[in-house]
């Protein structure tokens, strides 16, 4: 079904019935599966035999999100894990050793930074840290032992953008592998494939389950990264449950109309904000004023349901704003049908140094809104002093 339409592969591509002929996707909840003889046994665990075995290697309900997600993010395969931070986890076990060398761009998922702050560093895997719209910061940070460029593109809260197709050459030139994480707009308004990465990874935890509901990730690209990554995930255990790929699988028929809805609300409401007195600045793609504004429309086709912008003041006016709403949630999960709100300096930025906040420009006065589905109205009447 690939050269067929986004929306189309979102609710047709796969899942196939089991004999009962159920209409829509079975859950497989089922740690193991049984064979017909002692001899299919001995075959499927020789790889002579195709089918599951054990459902930290392969389950229906898992492979049917898996093709589904590869398909629309125009992937050769995509391997689904148990969260987003796992995908990255996986991402940068497989493809690097100790002694070798990485970049990513500073304003990623804050528990990425920890990640590649802590863990990695235990196992002597070096990183750089660079500007995310700096090009000249990428190249310049390119080592002999360079082997994987991981960011987040638009960034969150701030929305900065990098020219995908330019990172891409450099990325080629120097045989490193793109690995981007393409959670905050999805494949439904930008395709990282296809303007020149090599993998894209996911947190399904927010806009694909869209719901709030559970935790999942994933990782799509060509056959062989993601064989290589799926060995480590299925050896280590990090793999999504049938359950949650139900959930996910399930958020993927409506994603593309999910995402027009929420760009539409955080456009409006990112108009209603830069209108505003107690409002410094707003941050946000769809507005001609964002820096980044003509790069994002050049490779994304909407700007995304995160609005950030900036309150007059500092903490205390920033923490009365957020306390005075009533309907939005208190809460620093994002990509959820409820609109939610956050502090970023004090929640999901917090275990960053003041000197990396500042370099982020993660400011005392900035909060952050994940634009749900509720009436437009009501969101701008709940922020409104
Ligand atoms: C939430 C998030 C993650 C981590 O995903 P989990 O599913 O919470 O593990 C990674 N990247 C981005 C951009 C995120 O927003």
């Amino acid at each position: 079904m690939k050269d067929n339409k986004f929306k189309t592969i979102a609710i047709r591509e796969g899942y196939q019935p089991t004999q009962e002929q159920e209409h829509s996707a079975a859950i497989f909840l089922t740690s193991s599966f049984r064979f017909d003889s002692a001899e299919q046994a001995a075959k499927r665990f020789d790889d002579k035999d195709q089918g599951n075995i054990y459902s930290r290697f392969t389950n229906p309900s898992v492979d049917a999100f898996q093709e589904k997600l590869a398909a629309l993010e125009g992937a050769e395969q995509c391997l689904a894990t148990a969260s987003g931070m796992s995908a990255i986890f996986a991402t940068i076990m497989t493809l690097l050793k100790p002694g070798e060398h990485m970049v990513a761009s500073r304003g990623m998922f804050g528990t990425t930074i920890v990640l590649l702050n802590t863990v990695i560093q235990k196992f002597s895997i070096e990183v750089t840290f660079v500007d995310l719209p700096d090009l000249d910061d990428w190249k310049n940070s390119v080592q002999t032992n360079t082997k994987l460029f991981m960011l987040e593109t638009p960034s969150n809260p701030l929305g900065e953008v990098v020219d995908l197709r330019a990172l891409s050459a450099i990325s080629k030139k120097n045989n490193i592998i793109l690995a981007v994480d393409n959670c905050i707009l999805t494949p439904a308004l930008q395709k990282p494939l296809a303007l020149g990465a090599d993998l894209v990874i996911h947190s399904a935890t927010k806009y694909i389950d869209g719901q709030g509901r559970c935790l999942a990730g994933a990782i799509a690209g060509n056959n062989k990264l993601i064989d290589e990554i799926s060995s480590f995930a299925r050896t280590t255990g990090p793999t999504l449950s049938a359950f949650n790929a139900w959930i996910v699988f399930k958020g993927l028929e409506t994603l593309s109309l999910r995402m027009k809805a929420h760009c539409e609300n955080a456009k409006k409401l990112a108009i209603w904000l830069n209108e505003q007195e107690f409002v410094k600045k707003v941050h946000y793609l769809g507005l001609e004023s964002h820096p980044h504004h003509s790069i994002a429309k050049e490779q994304q086709s909407d700007y995304g349901g995160i609005v950030s912008f900036e309150v007059i003041g500092g903490r205390k006016e920033a923490f009365r704003l957020i306390n005075n709403t009533k309907m939005i949630s208190i809460t620093a999960n994002l990509g959820d049908t409820k609109s939610t709100i956050t502090h970023p300096a004090t929640t999901t930025h917090v275990r960053l140094s003041d000197e990396e906040k500042q370099q982020s420009n993660i400011s005392e006065n900035l909060i952050r809104i994940s634009v749900g589905l509720e009436d437009i109205e009501d969101i701008i009447a709940d922020i409104k002093p």
